[in-house]
C-alpha cells in the first residue's frame, strides 16, 4: 500500500523512513545498476519501491486518504528521505513526482487525478515536468515567460509543438505534465497544461546530455514535440492559467528540494564526522585540529540554521500562503548553504572525499545543480530585489 494512515503522527512517519533508508536503502548505495549517465535504473528504483511499500513507508507524505501532510511535517518525512540519494526514490518523494503530485492533488480534476495523480501515488510510474527550452532558440528559462512552445485548439484536441530541454526523467516516465502557450495571432495568448501519457510517437527524446548530477532516472533530456495532438479534457485547469498552475507547484517544491538536500548533507556530515574522528595526522585525531573542528562546527551551525528556515517557511505555506518570497528565500539560503557544507565534507575527508566510496561525492556534485534549479540563486535574488524595492516606495508614499 501506498500513504500512511491518517492516525499516524509525522514523526512517527519520518522515524520509519529514517530507519527504512538507513538500513534498506544505504546498502544499495554500491549497487552496480546503474544507466549510461551513471543514474539508478528503473530496475533498481522499483525494486527499492516495493521494498519501500513493504516497509509501508512508499509516498509517506500523502495519507492513505490522499490528504497531503502539513509541509511542516512533510519536513521531518521529506528530510529522513534524503538521508540517501536513493532514499527519496525508493520512498517516492523524489523531484519532479513529488512536486508534480502536489501540484496534481490541487489543481486535478476527479478524472485527471483518478487517471493520472493515483499511479504516481502508488509508485507505478515515474513523471516529467515540461517547462524549460533550448536557450539558442530564445526558449523559456529562468524566465519562464519566454516560452516558445505552443498549443492550438483544434476540434476536441490541443495540437502541442515545440522543443524542451533539462526534462528530468522522460525517458522511462510514464506521464508528463507539459507547459505550453496558447497561439494567438497577437501573441498575446496565456499558458497551459496537459497532462500525457508516456511513451507517445510525437514526443521524441533527441539527447540526454551527461550532466553533473546522476541521482536521477533518465537524466535530463532535451525532446522535440512534434504535432502532439492531446484531448482536451486532458488539459489541467482552464486555458490561460498555466503560470498559475506553475506558481502552486513551485514554492512546495523549492521547499522540498531544500527538505531532501538538507538530509542527504546531515548524512554527509555524520561521514566526515566518523572520517575525523578515526582519521590521525600530526600525531592527533583529524578532529583535534582546529581547521577540520572548525569546518565541522560551522557545518553544524549550518545545517540547523537551513532546518529553521525550512520550519520558518512552511510554517508560512501551511497557512495557504503562495509563500513565493519567502520560498525565495528559503531556496537561495539553503542551496547556498548547504554547497558549502558538502565542500567542507569532501574537505575533511582529504582524497577519500573526492571518491564514490562515500556519497560525500555525490552530494558535492549534486547540490550545485540544486543552485540553478527552481530558479537560480540570482533570479531569487533579483525578484526579492524587486519587492524590497516596492516596499520602499510603498513606505515613501504612505
Ligand atoms: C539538474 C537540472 C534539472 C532540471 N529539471 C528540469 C525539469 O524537470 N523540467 C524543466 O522544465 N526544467 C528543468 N531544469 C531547468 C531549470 O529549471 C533551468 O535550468 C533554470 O530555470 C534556469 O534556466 P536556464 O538554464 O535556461 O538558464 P538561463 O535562463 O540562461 O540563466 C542563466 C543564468 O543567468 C542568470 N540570470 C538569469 N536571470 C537573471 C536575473 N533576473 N538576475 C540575475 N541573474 C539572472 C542566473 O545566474 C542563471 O543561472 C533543470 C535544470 C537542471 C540543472
Amino acid at each position: 500500500m501506498a500513504g500512511t494512515q491518517p492516525q499516524e503522527s509525522a514523526a512517527s512517519i519520518a522515524a520509519r523512513v529514517e530507519s527504512f533508508v538507513r538500513t534498506v536503502v544505504v546498502p544499495f548505495e554500491q549497487d552496480p545498476r546503474r544507466d549510461h549517465h551513471n543514474a539508478p535504473t528503473d530496475v533498481l528504483l522499483f525494486e527499492l519501491r516495493e521494498m519501500a511499500r513493504a516497509a509501508g513507508v512508499l509516498t509517506p507524505h500523502i495519507r492513505a486518504d490522499g490528504s497531503h501532510l502539513t509541509q511542516r511535517e512533510t519536513a521531518l518525512v521529506l528530510i529522513a528521505s534524503g538521508l540517501s540519494p536513493l532514499g527519496p526514490l525508493a520512498c517516492n518523494t523524489n523531484a519532479p513526482d513529488e512536486g508534480n503530485m502536489y501540484l496534481l492533488g490541487h489543481v486535478g480534476s476527479a478524472e485527471i487525478k483518478a487517471r493520472f495523480l493515483d499511479p504516481l501515488i502508488k509508485g507505478r510510474t515515474r513523471s516529467a515536468f515540461f517547462m524549460t527550452e533550448p536557450w539558442a532558440e530564445g526558449g523559456a528559462g529562468a524566465d519562464p515567460s519566454m516560452m516558445k512552445t505552443t498549443c492550438r485548439r483544434d476540434g476536441n484536441h490541443w495540437r502541442v509543438d515545440g522543443r524542451k530541454c533539462f526534462i528530468t526523467g522522460v525517458a522511462g516516465a510514464g506521464i508528463g505534465i507539459i507547459m505550453a502557450k496558447e497561439h494567438q495571432a497577437d501573441g498575446k495568448g496565456g499558458a497551459c497544461m496537459f497532462l500525457v501519457e508516456l511513451p507517445d510517437p510525437a514526443i521524441r527524446i533527441e539527447h540526454v546530455p551527461n550532466t553533473i548530477d546522476n541521482s536521477m532516472p533518465g537524466g535530463h533530456a532535451t525532446v522535440l514535440i512534434d504535432n502532439l495532438r492531446i484531448p482536451a479534457d486532458q488539459m489541467l485547469g482552464q486555458a490561460g492559467e498555466g503560470f498559475k498552475y506553475a506558481q502552486i507547484r513551485l514554492a512546495p517544491a523549492r521547499l522540498s528540494h531544500c527538505m531532501r538536500w538538507l538530509g542527504a548533507c546531515i548524512r554527509a556530515q555524520e561521514i566526515a564526522t566518523d572520517y575525523a574522528c578515526r582519521r590521525e595526522a600530526f600525531g592527533k585525531l583529524l578532529i583535534d585540529h582546529e581547521g577540520v573542528g572548525f569546518m565541522l562546527a560551522e557545518n553544524r551551525i549550518a545545517l540547523k540554521q537551513c532546518e529553521l528556515i525550512i520550519d520558518w517557511c512552511a510554517d508560512v505555506l501551511d497557512t495557504g500562503a503562495l509563500g513565493t518570497a519567502e520560498s525565495s528565500m528559503a531556496k537561495v539560503a539553503v542551496s547556498e548553504a548547504l554547497m558549502k557544507v558538502a565542500d567542507n565534507c569532501v574537505q575533511v575527508m582529504g582524497g577519500t572525499g573526492v571518491t564514490d566510496k562515500t556519497i560525500v561525492e555525490q552530494v558535492f556534485r549534486e547540490i550545485r545543480a540544486f543552485r540553478i534549479y527552481d530558479g537560480p540563486t540570482e533570479v531569487h535574488k533579483w525578484s526579492l530585489a524587486k519587492a524590497i524595492k516596492r516596499d520602499w516606495k510603498q513606505a515613501q508614499q504612505a
